[in-house]
């Protein structure tokens, strides 16, 4: 690598702090992997209506070969300009983002939005003006704090896709109930479950709904930061907002809420099985082990997303729960 990041000698806290973030992302790159990677990234938006696009990611992990484009990412044409939704997991992305911006457009952008705090969605925001970049304070908040941390393990990951990223705040935290574009108007809604703090957009004149990591679909959900009793909440609210179609953060834009249905079965699934299996005092290994019901066949790295939430859940259950137990004897 010879991009503007400097090669990095990590003492044992930065490692401690990688390895922490690690376990979000995926596994190290297979050789041929690295060897094969192109650096160009050809986003290919999807037209899903007039004046909207979206950038479907790979149903994947993050690899070498993808770059780390495993999010979708939406552009709305307003007469106030380009609205982006999401930008990606590297700076060279949110660049392509921007050309492919005002080739659609033919407008400046006049308005980002990060849905989340993980690295496939901001990273990106390097490429814009922070001062039209928009979040919750809670995503702003998150971003501080672990913004760092994944940088370096999406480096460890992706390689030179990563050459010269680096974290970018947003510069606007959303208050508003309604963001004004002219033809357009965005209605924020502040939710949370997947993260700490997931931004749900409404578009009034389409009405498309824009969900985030909180519904994913034919792809399994990631859990690392997940709080399930209120991601359960929020899928609750989002069934009950009208609207024609939702995007979700991961998979296909479809009428209906099959996204919505299928991203609460998984979330009450890996619930169920990773207590249970807490509860019939199997290690961490046998619960990784333990076989995934057919339905999830047809949901892309099923298996893989299930192993690293009995990884990182199961750590937090024995936390919680083992003080109660020996409070009983
Ligand atoms: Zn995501």
């Amino acid at each position: 690598m010879n991009g503007a990041r400097p090669p990095r000698t990590f003492d044992r806290r930065s490692l401690l702090k990688v390895s922490a973030a690690a376990a979000y992302l995926a596994l190290l790159p297979r050789a041929e992997e690295l060897a094969a990677a192109p650096l160009n990234y050809e986003l290919k938006p999807t037209k899903l209506e007039d004046g909207i696009w979206m950038i479907p990611g790979a149903q994947d992990a993050i690899t070498m070969a993808n770059g780390g484009a495993i999010a979708n990412i939406s552009i709305l044409d307003t007469d106030a300009g380009a609205i982006i939704v999401d930008t990606g997991p590297s700076r060279r992305f949110g660049e392509a983002l921007v050309k492919l911006a005002r080739e659609l457009t033919g407008k400046d952008v006049a308005r980002v939005y990060n849905t989340h705090f993980h690295p496939d969605h901001v990273f990106g925001n390097q490429a814009f003006d922070a001062k039209v970049i928009a979040a919750p304070q809670g995503v702003i908040d998150g971003l501080k704090v672990a913004g760092e941390g994944f940088a370096d393990s999406m480096y460890l990951i992706a390689g030179d896709w990563m050459r010269g990223t680096e974290v970018v705040l947003p510069g606007v935290a959303l208050t508003s109930d309604v963001e004004d574009f002219g033809n357009r108007r965005i209605r924020p809604m502040a939710m949370r479950g997947h993260t700490e703090s997931d931004l749900v957009l409404f578009e009034e004149n389409s009405g498309l709904m824009f969900a985030g990591d909180l519904v994913f679909l034919d792809r399994a959900p990631t859990t690392p930061h997940a709080d399930i009793e209120r991601w359960r909440i929020s899928l609750a609210n989002l069934g009950g907002i009208p609207h024609n179609r939702l995007v979700p953060g991961h998979g296909p834009v479809e009428e209906g809420d099959r996204g919505i249905a299928q991203t609460r079965a998984w979330i009450e699934l890996i619930d169920a099985m990773i207590k249970d299996a807490f509860e019939r005092g199997l290690d961490i290994n046998e619960a990784i082990g333990l076989d995934l019901p057919e339905w999830t066949q047809k949901i892309a790295v099923a298996r893989y997303e299930y192993e690293r939430s009995v990884m990182h859940l199961y750590p937090v259950l024995e936390a919680e729960r083992l003080p109660k137990l020996n409070n009983k004897s």
